[in-house]
């Protein structure tokens, strides 16, 4: 089963939690294609004020509010959130 929706489930279904993992499953596809275009074009040209990882931050926010501490489980979200692009920019090249 889909990781984000078993989270979802451990909340019951709360609608708040539903609208939130499904915003959140549409933006791991958004970031992993991201990412593709990122490892291509460097951060420089691939990322903006609008790109996959401003609304990762904005989403790593919502999700430390609406999960709690339940929102660590959220490896990939935290990773891309929290992680500076320059770093990233050096990751992809070593
Ligand atoms: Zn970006």
């Amino acid at each position: 089963m889909n990781p984000y929706l078993q989270l979802a489930r451990q909340f019951g279904g709360r609608r708040d939690v539903q609208l939130f993992v499904e915003e959140l499953m549409a933006w791991h596809d958004e970031m992993v294609q991201h990412r593709r275009v990122v490892a291509q074009l460097g951060p420089d040209l691939a990322c903006s004020d609008t790109c996959p990882h401003q609304t990762g931050r904005r989403l790593w926010r919502e999700a430390r509010e609406i999960l709690g501490p339940k929102a660590d489980t959220l490896i990939f979200l935290r990773a891309c959130a929290t992680q500076p692009v320059a770093e990233e920019r050096e990751r992809e090249i070593a």
